[in-house]
């Protein structure tokens, strides 16, 4: 780590061709409530250190797809019925 990033903190590098910067995903945990957390990392533009940039919760998309899958072997089941006599 440079002493200026000791100072003032890492900075954010440039992303290709001073365009928005890109940062890797590394998965944390699940949560109690099924949320997922994710931490934002990246290398320090000046000292180059691999550093957490902060963390996010991840979008709810296998929560949404263990829903979308239980409904279906749900509809599966209720397909199987004979519902003649009803
Ligand atoms: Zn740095």
């Amino acid at each position: 780590m440079s002493f200026l990033c000791s100072l003032v903190g890492h900075e954010v590098p440039e992303g290709y061709a001073g365009g928005t910067p890109y940062f890797s995903v590394a998965t944390g945990y699940t949560d109690g409530v099924g949320r997922e957390h994710a931490n934002l990392k990246t290398h320090c533009g000046r000292c180059g250190v691999h550093y957490t940039v902060g963390a996010i919760h991840l979008p709810q998309r296998r929560k949404d797809r263990d829903t979308i899958e239980e409904l279906q072997k749900r509809l599966a089941e209720f397909e199987k019925l004979d519902l003649t006599g009803y």
